[in-house]
């Protein structure tokens, strides 16, 4: 059974009604699959939406959220005894958690698309969105006595991004289009997730299956805390509003 990912298709819609189709135990703990959901399973980067699920007249607190074979495992303390496939649920994720994993998510890629500009040889290989450790990683080289002017020059391509007010899209795309259009997809991608291209305006498209929002005028106040090379690794921590 697969769960509809709404949260694909709208970053800003934070309340749904959704029905259970199954639950259970996993080495995690209990867990409830509805049949479309808002809450963003961890994965890419990118950590789980927090909210709660209120169903059977018990709110539940969603402790974690995981995808494993095309359904999201929504993780809570105890499933309702005596639920039955069918059951309504309404589902709400925590708002301001939502926004701000979309702002670090969208940053990242903001970050990647800036700097391989920039550094034609660099090449994005990693990202990491996670409020308080967010970073991006590249492949490439950066000598010591250049480490000041890239950080520089970078810091002024966002800001020009920020306050360029450039649109974010993101569409779902078959594996046929993403291969004429030359995009590789990343490694290690979960099986049965659609596939998905983001696009911030006059950047390429990345594959992708984050929430982001939908203007980079939310990114005011985004900073670069560090860029540290070593051994051909280019890593860029950033912090983001
Ligand atoms: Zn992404």
């Amino acid at each position: 059974m697969k769960t509809k990912l709404l949260y694909l298709e709208d970053t800003y819609c934070f309340a749904v009604h959704a029905h259970c189709v199954d639950s259970g135990v996993d080495e995690r703990g209990p867990y409830l699959i509805l049949d479309e959901t808002l809450f963003y399973p961890q994965g890419g980067g990118q950590p789980a939406d927090s909210g709660v699920i209120s169903i059977s007249g018990v709110e539940l607190p969603v402790q974690f959220a995981g995808f494993v074979e095309g359904a999201v495992r929504h993780y809570v303390e105890a499933v309702p005894s005596g639920l039955a496939a069918g059951t309504p649920a309404e589902l709400h994720v925590d708002e301001a958690s939502r926004l701000h994993h979309a702002r670090l998510h969208t940053a990242g890629h903001l970050i990647a698309g800036a700097l391989e500009g920039l550094m034609p040889s660099w090449k994005a290989v990693k990202g990491h969105h996670f409020t308080d450790s967010a970073y991006v990683e590249f492949e490439g080289t950066l000598p010591e006595e250049a480490r000041a002017s890239a950080l520089a020059s970078l810091e002024e391509a966002l800001a020009k991004a920020v306050a360029a007010a450039l649109s974010v899209d993101s569409r779902l795309i078959d594996a046929e289009e993403l291969a004429q259009l030359g995009i590789a997809l990343p490694p290690h991608l979960p099986e049965g997730k659609p596939l998905r291209v983001v696009t911030i305006e006059g950047y390429p498209p990345v594959p992708c299956g984050g929430t982001h929002i939908a203007n980079t005028q939310a990114l005011s106040g985004l900073t670069v805390s560090k860029l540290k090379a070593k051994r051909g690794c280019i890593r860029v921590s950033y912090a983001a509003p």
